[in-house]
């Protein structure tokens, strides 16, 4: 089978100077491997979609000479596969129903003497691992293993490695308010495509153990991971939809590449789009394809 990635944008703006760099990164992974490259439109966090958002990106993918090579598919109207999955973690007990809120969390830390440190996401206590005990669920979270420390190897961070249970615990794959977690969609959708390399950037790298972890727990393949740089805005921080970052301007697609691919360490092009995706292309070839 051929190799196959993906480029997975949330519908949350208009694609930017970051996103264009992980779209740009995954569609020469992909090319460069002579594979199928995909566009899946992740809308599981409806209160953060923006209408229209989803057209408009694609429409920007167009402009810059990025089409996927089959159909886009949108996480909201994969529901049922989230469920079957879910349904199958429930039935070997690799899941369970919490009826946690986040201030049973908190009082929980708090009273075990491990309060939350500001701005730390709190690890969940397992309170609700042995049962519900009488109270009602509100959200379902994976059963961690007993070894619950991920190595992985990352094709440009290297080897990796993160104790998933002292970092995060046992994590939530259905929410309170109903949504579908993204590590849950992420790696049902992935599997269910064929995806074989992920490449994206690299402030979603901390995620790739608890995806590993899940694959596991579903008995799905193992893929690739290449995590590649952020581009940060002037005040340092990530370039984000939510700090505002620009939308691409789409007048001049080939000034949009041109710095995507530089954050990406590939050289300056002249010619037009295709020119320049074909060099980037042989250049991405050489330096990430020859070894894996
Ligand atoms: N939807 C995620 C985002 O836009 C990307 C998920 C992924 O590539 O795994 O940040």
């Amino acid at each position: 089978m051929k190799p196959r990635g993906r480029f997975a944008p949330s519908p949350t703006g208009p694609l930017h100077a970051g996103s264009l760099v992980a779209a740009l990164a995954s569609w020469l992974d992909a090319r460069a491997r002579g594979g199928v490259w995909l566009v899946r439109i992740e809308d599981v966090d409806t209160p953060r979609c923006v209408p229209g958002a989803d057209g408009f990106i694609l429409q920007q993918l167009a402009a810059c000479g990025l089409t996927p090579d089959e159909p886009v598919s949108w996480q909201s109207q994969r529901g049922h596969r989230y469920q079957a999955a879910l349904e199958r973690l429930l039935s070997t007990g690799s899941a369970y129903p919490c009826a946690c809120s986040r201030s049973d969390i908190e009082a929980a830390l708090a009273a075990a003497g491990r309060p939350r440190e500001r701005h730390q996401a709190a690890v969940y206590p397992g309170t609700c691992r042995p049962g519900l005990q009488g109270r009602q669920a509100r959200a379902w979270r994976l059963r961690l293993p007993d070894a619950a420390t991920v190595h992985w190897l990352d094709a440009r961070l290297g080897p990796q490695q993160q104790d998933v249970a002292a970092d995060v615990g046992d994590f939530v794959l259905r929410r309170a308010d109903g949504l579908w977690a993204y590590q849950l969609a992420v790696v049902v959708d992935d599997a269910e495509q064929g995806i074989s390399h992920v490449v994206r950037g690299a402030d979603l790298a901390d995620n790739t153990p608890r995806q590993i972890l899940l694959q596991r727990a579903l008995d799905l393949p193992p893929v690739g991971y290449h995590h590649v740089p952020l581009v940060l805005g002037p005040n340092g921080e990530k370039l984000s939809k939510q700090n505002g970052a620009a939308a691409l301007d789409l007048s001049d697609p080939l000034a949009a590449l041109q710095s995507a691919a530089s954050v990406l360490g590939l050289p300056p092009a002249g010619g037009g789009v295709a020119e320049a995706l074909a060099l980037w292309t042989r250049a991405w070839q050489a330096a990430w394809c020859a070894a894996t």
